[in-house]
């Protein structure tokens, strides 16, 4: 028996929306699936943002150890709701359970991650000055900083991560880390594993007392409710995973508000993966068809899927070409997250089939599955590539294709002309090196995260990882959505001059309360 409502959750109350009804749909069964789920509108919006502004104080405030709490609680009671929520993240996305139940643990421990960052302090960026009364020609007055966090922030679920990019993905950990509010927008996508994750949230900020405003979960009638959301006052920065149009308009909204804000928005990239001679020549028929099972992982739904190739025109090359043909023919269409995202591939796929100078080297095994993409490999050469802007653009499924180029040069030019990207992947072996140095200085201006001889797909979250990269990877290169270094997104310094020692902040007071890592007088010392 479902527990799944329809509701809303507005701070701790559960409310019924009153400006439409939606269903869920299963993509895998091709229908809708109940309950139904009351849409909200602007008032909602006012309201959750309102309880967010009026929790903000007091949950910065809130000590360190309450706030990691908070994560581990909401970690818990994840874990706590069971296979109902694996079972209706199955429904709703049609991705397999084993997938799912992956998917929850890198949840939790992102949370769990974020928690022990929260614990350890490092985060606050505590800075100490002392004062120096007798230097000359002005003396220099007692300077403090720190970090707080920005205010409440708005949190667009991704459709391809129903667990870890939604309701209490990334995003959501980092912000609730840095002290800030967040006010869900849910992804229609998967109402119902958003209602579960949002409840699990709503009684964690119970568990620990914090007042309930932290916490708040839409759902949207339309455009106009997430617009809405972003046009808050009260919002002060954004967090969104989606389409490359739909985080340019959240970004435009944003820029036009009488305070613009900051917008975080990860959205399109197609993950270049070079294949470089000596590579190729020694194992290309094993990267072949390891590179079509990343390909198809997922049914292609991953923002870092490989779904550019790019090679020197050489027989080894095409030994690659047919080890992936062959390894992707025996790959099955299969149901895609929504019947949008289906349609969506249809159409970008049947486009690539008619560019000019473009061939369809392979096709995967039709099945008869709903909502189905059919696993697709095409090959071009550089000087096409170059010509045509659209094969540059994302094509979200299982699809990818081979550029082949003449040269070092034409190589790198191709990468020269790449737009921004979460990731660029090299293949290479000892001899390939000098060609990697090469290309090395252009990738780093493209790519968040540069990999060698692996495959873009599976991001760890951890202290080192970069996902993000420059525009359309993302709305701000200077940041990532997953990993610890997340937090800084919803961060911004305070620096305090000459404040009495009972006004300071607990973080920056002389005995140093908090056993905080802090920048004294230029030397990083724990006192
Ligand atoms: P989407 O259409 O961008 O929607 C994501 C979220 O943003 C939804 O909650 C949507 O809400 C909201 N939204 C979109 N456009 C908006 C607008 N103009 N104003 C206000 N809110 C807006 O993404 P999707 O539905 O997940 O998938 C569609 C496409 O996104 C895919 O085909 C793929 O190309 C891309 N995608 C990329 C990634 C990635 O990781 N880079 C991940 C998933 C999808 P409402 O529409 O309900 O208002």
């Amino acid at each position: 028996m479902s527990s799944i409502t329809g509701n809303m959750l507005l701070g701790a109350q559960a409310v019924r929306g009153q400006a439409g009804e939606m269903r869920a749909f299963a993509p895998a069964l091709g229908k809708d699936i109940e309950p139904s789920f009351g849409l909200g509108g602007k008032a909602e919006v006012a309201r959750a943002c309102d309880l967010a502004a009026q929790a903000f104080d007091a949950f910065r405030a809130a000590p360190h150890e309450t706030r990691a709490k908070l994560l581990e609680a909401i970690a818990e009671r994840i874990l706590g709701i069971g296979d109902e929520l694996i079972e209706r993240a199955q429904l709703e996305s049609a991705l397999p359970k084993a997938r799912l139940e992956g998917e929850r643990g890198r949840t939790v421990g992102q949370l769990r991650l974020f928690a022990s960052l929260v614990r350890d302090g490092r985060w606050c960026g505590a800075v100490l000055d002392s004062a120096l009364p007798d230097r000359k020609p002005l003396p220099r007055s007692d300077l403090r900083a720190q970090r707080i966090g920005l205010g409440p922030v708005a949190v667009f679920g991704a459709s391809n991560f129903p667990l870890a990019f939604s309701v209490a993905g990334g995003d959501t950990a980092s912000a609730l880390a840095a002290g800030c509010p967040v006010v869900v927008k849910a992804h229609l996508a998967h109402p119902g594993t958003s209602e579960l994750v949002g409840r699990a949230i709503q009684q964690a900020v119970a568990d620990v007392g914090l007042p309930e405003g932290v916490f708040s979960l839409i759902f949207g009638a339309g455009n106009e409710t997430g617009e809405a959301l972003v046009a808050h006052p009260a919002i002060k920065a954004v967090g969104f995973t989606g389409s490359r149009r739909g985080g340019l308009a959240l970004a435009h909204v944003a820029a036009q508000r009488a305070e613009p804000i900051p917008v975080y928005a990860e959205m399109s990239s197609i993950n270049p993966m070079f294949v470089l001679p000596a590579a190729l020549a020694a194992r290309g028929e094993a990267l072949a068809t390891a590179f079509v099972d990343s390909l198809t992982l997922g049914v292609g739904q991953f923002c870092t899927n490989p779904g550019l190739v790019l090679a020197i025109d050489s027989p080894e090359l095409d030994r690659f070409v047919l080890s992936a043909s062959a390894a992707l023919a025996g790959k099955p269409s299969q149901s895609m997250l929504t019947a949008g995202i289906a349609s969506a591939y249809g159409e970008a796929v049947a486009a690539r089939k008619t560019a000019p100078g473009v061939e369809q080297l392979a096709e995967g095994t039709q099945t008869d599955a709903h909502c189905a993409a059919l696993p697709l490999l095409f090959k071009t050469n550089a000087e096409q590539f170059l010509a045509q802007h659209a094969l540059s653009d994302e094509i979200f499924g299982p699809t990818s294709i081979v550029v082949a180029c003449r040269d070092e040069a034409e190589l790198v030019r191709v990468a020269e002309h790449l737009e921004g990207q979460l990731t660029a992947t090299l293949h290479i072996d000892r001899e390939d090196y000098a060609m990697a140095a090469r290309l090395l200085p252009v990738l780093e201006r493209k790519a968040g995260r540069i990999l060698a001889n692996g495959f873009p797909t599976g991001v760890e979250v951890s202290y080192a990882m970069v996902h993000g990269g420059p525009f359309p990877a993302t709305s701000d290169a200077r940041t990532t959505s997953v990993g610890a270094m997340a937090i800084e997104r919803f961060l911004r310094p305070v620096c305090y001059q000459d404040l009495p020692a009972e006004l300071l902040p607990v973080a920056l007071q002389d005995d140093n309360p908090l056993a905080l890592w802090r920048l004294r007088d230029g030397e990083l010392v724990r006192k």
